[in-house]
């Protein structure tokens, strides 16, 4: 793990890349940063959190780490260690934690659930929508619960990459790191809860008709596995939809909860 501070005493802000070895939007922005090392009012850490496995181009090298989470620093596995002393280095900071999916171009945000920070920091990132996940174990959130994981785009798509580093600097902006830094002030940004993931059967072809966030109508079809249409029993916004992103579901029902504004 790379672990890098700008500024002078103990950070309470941190950004985070790497925690999947095959999504380099995050890492590419924290060494960005490291680079150019901008002048800050406030101490903050960077890291690199999975060294190794984004050396192999894998997501993990013996565990998922966004699910072994508090870690443990004698534990079993490469990702056990590797959480525990992540919890270590930031757990007790405000963190933005880099992501990347393969199934939604633009940003978006996801929080266990909303708190303070939160609904103040993220109406100034430029993300499409804020994503309740609830409580689940591993996650990053039982180490740092102040913690905004944000998906940044395309797994290796340069835009990912670009919209880590604007996301980042509006982090940044929004914790009076770079308070100068430009964010946007959103008034409508919606917030979603979790629901239950979308079953996938076993198929050569899939398309997925529904746009994440759009809501889909009790219903619509919005899918098909080998041209059989996937019907919405109850209407649902999809979150985290793709034909081919996951083995077994094609994503995750959510429902509208609120908006947020800053
Ligand atoms: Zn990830």
């Amino acid at each position: 793990m790379r672990v890098e501070q700008l500024g002078d005493g103990e950070p309470e802000v941190a950004v985070v890349g790497g925690i999947h070895g095959d999504e380099p939007c995050g890492v590419a922005a924290v060494e960005q940063f490291l680079d150019e090392r901008p002048a800050v009012a406030r101490p903050v850490r960077f890291v690199v959190a999975n060294e190794e496995a984004v050396t192999q181009g894998k997501r993990y090298v013996e565990r998922d780490l966004n699910r072994a989470f508090p870690g443990d620093r004698d534990g079993a596995t490469h990702e056990d260690r590797l959480a525990h002393a992540l919890g270590e280095a930031v757990g007790d900071c405000t963190t933005l934690a880099l992501h990347s999916t393969q199934s939604y171009e633009r940003m978006f945000a996801l929080v266990d659930e909303l708190r303070e920070f939160s609904r103040a920091v993220c109406p100034r990132l430029s993300v499409e929508a804020v994503v309740e996940t609830g409580a689940a174990a591993g996650r990053i959130f039982d180490a740092v619960p102040d913690t905004i994981e944000v998906e940044c785009g395309y797994q290796g798509s340069a835009k990912a990459a670009e919209n880590a580093v604007q996301v980042t600097c509006e982090f940044l902006g929004a914790t009076g790191v770079l308070p100068d830094a430009e964010t946007p002030h959103r008034t409508d940004l919606p917030v979603f809860r979790l629901g239950d993931p979308i079953p996938k059967a076993a198929a050569e072809e899939y398309e997925v008709y529904a746009e994440n966030f759009q809501e889909v109508l009790a219903g619509e079809t919005f899918a098909a596995a080998d041209g059989e249409a996937v019907v919405a029993d109850e209407a649902f916004h999809p979150v985290l939809m793709s034909a081919y992103g996951y083995e077994d579901v094609f994503g995750y029902t959510a429902q509208r909860v609120g908006t947020l504004s800053g």
